[in-house]
């Protein structure tokens, strides 16, 4: 049977998962503020507060909760 043919290091390990984490962040969503109400929003995506995409109304919002 193929086996590895040495240990690697804790850090090497380390290193390698951390990669893992980098790509997470990297493929995170961009958000950025509403031009509307300026709350915080996904990029290309209605703002879930306002319910606006380029200063349309996309979304109906519910103002009682
Ligand atoms: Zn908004």
């Amino acid at each position: 049977m193929p086996n590895p043919n040495a240990k690697f290091s804790k850090a090497r390990r380390s290193q390698r998962r951390a990669q893992y984490y980098n790509r997470l962040e990297k493929n995170a969503p961009e958000l950025t503020s509403c031009s509307n109400c300026g709350a915080t929003h996904q990029m290309h995506r209605a703002c879930p507060s306002c319910g606006q995409y380029r200063g349309r109304q996309i979304v109906a919002v519910k103002t009682d909760a």
